[in-house]
């Protein structure tokens, strides 16, 4: 039977391009993206850019609110609290039901909560919606004692986004330096250092527990016996899928809705994509649930593909970027695993890293202010060429040279 009508339940990056690109491939049916925030945004400047108040919210929009009017997509401002597989249909927070040929989850996740006394504070902030970011930006003023848990993407932003609201910034962490899974150590040491040259303190720990007094001011304690004082607190500790509507209903999970490679969930009739999603494959291998922003795109256009029976897209290595401290990171591939970690060095200053794995190629690259280098690491790592750590490691090779 010809698709006929599909309905996303979420409308983030991952939601909107499978609406995006079941337009763009040709499909005419009805879409309906259901999510309780409306006109899709994007999340990364709600770090950056937003929270800074350099952006407004029209700005972070994915794409013009008329846009999904031109393109007779139908967005539904509300929750999906229920689903049946079978129908198939959701339900709505006013207790609608909507049917429709078959239904995508690209619900996202929600923050991952400090599992300590005082973790689920209200007081105890979080950074995943624009009204987070609208929260945050009111409390950071000259002299705001912010003390953020988790140095890795999210917390190690804020951080250098709220000096430029003059606040005093505590970044809090159990690992030194933190993130050397994306970028490798070498680099993960040059950013963790450009908290310090900043003007962050910098604190190796674990919170064991949260306090706050009648006059708003927290206390956190850490492990070692020491204690944090702040104003604000902010947890930036990764995400947990959100799998709750998929549990319900009876679909595989396991930290993430499973999926195939065409972005299939354990019923046909169900696909999940972005955030939310985590593919098995055939022989039963659970890859790493991703959370990034090019992977949320990705996932939506292939399951906007096997939607419509058509050829899956195909993507190259995986890659992600993040802003602090007026530098651009990149990464792409896995730096993690066995090989040759290779830095390259422009004036004195590590400004790459790349992993050469097991068989002599290209797995991973993390670049600062590197976008270029990058992009042509990726199609090296894409096309599988031969290259070697002497000529990753001179800053006079031309990466993109040996891409093509
Ligand atoms: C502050 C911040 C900064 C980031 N910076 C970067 C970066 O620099 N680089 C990078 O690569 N990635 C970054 N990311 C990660 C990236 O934004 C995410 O990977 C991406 O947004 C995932 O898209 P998604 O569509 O899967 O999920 P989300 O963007 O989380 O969207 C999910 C949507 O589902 C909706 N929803 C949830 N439950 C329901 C329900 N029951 N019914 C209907 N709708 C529901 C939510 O309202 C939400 O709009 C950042 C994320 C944040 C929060």
């Amino acid at each position: 039977m010809a698709l006929e009508s599909v309905i996303i339940a979420g409308g983030g990056m991952a939601g909107f391009t499978c609406a995006k690109e079941l337009r763009a491939r040709g499909f005419e049916g009805r879409i309906s993206i259901v999510d309780p925030e409306g006109i899709p945004y994007d999340r990364p400047p709600l770090s950056k850019g937003y929270l800074l108040g350099d952006q407004d919210a029209t700005q972070i929009r994915l794409i013009a609110a008329e846009w999904f009017d031109e393109n007779n997509i139908e967005i539904i401002t509300s929750s999906v609290v229920d689903l049946d597989t079978e129908t198939p249909s959701v339900t709505l927070a006013d207790g609608t039901v909507r049917e429709a040929d078959k239904i995508v989850l690209a619900t996202g996740g929600t923050a991952r909560r400090l599992p300590i006394p005082g973790g689920q504070l209200p007081t105890v902030l979080e950074l995943r919606t624009r009204a987070d970011a609208d929260h945050l930006r009111s409390v950071l003023t000259e002299g705001t004692r912010l003390a953020i848990v988790g140095a890795g993407l999210i917390g190690a932003e804020v951080a250098s986004s709220a000096l430029k609201f003059g606040a005093q910034v505590t970044l809090i962490d159990p690992v030194d330096p933190p993130l050397i899974p994306a970028v490798g150590e070498t680099l993960a040491n040059r950013l963790h250092q450009m908290h310090t040259e900043n003007g962050i303190k910098l604190i190796t720990g674990v919170p064991t527990e949260i306090s706050v007094d009648n006059d708003g001011v927290h206390t956190l304690a850490l492990a070692d016996g020491s204690e944090v004082i702040a104003d604000v607190v902010l947890v930036g500790i990764g995400i947990v899928a959100d799998t709750v509507l998929a549990t319900t209903a009876g679909l595989d999970t396991d930290n993430g809705i499973l999926v195939d490679l065409s972005q299939r969930t354990s019923h046909p009739n169900l696909y999940a994509i972005g955030d939310t999603a985590r593919t098995r494959l055939e022989d039963g291998t659970l890859l790493r649930r991703a959370e990034h922003w090019e992977h949320a795109m990705n996932t939506g256009a292939t399951a906007a593909a096997a939607l419509l029976g058509q050829e899956l897209p195909t993507h190259g290595a995986s890659w992600f970027w993040s802003d602090r401290h007026g530098v651009h990171v990149e990464g792409v591939g896995s730096m993690l695993g066995e090989g040759t970690q290779v830095i390259r060095e422009q004036d004195g200053v590590p400004v790459a890293a790349f992993r050469i794995d097991g068989e002599g190629l290209l797995a991973g690259c993390a670049a600062i202010d590197g976008g270029m280098l990058v992009r042509a690491a990726r199609r090296i790592i894409d096309k599988k060429k031969p290259v070697s750590a002497e000529q990753l490691a001179d800053p006079a090779v031309d990466l993109k040279k040996l891409a093509r």
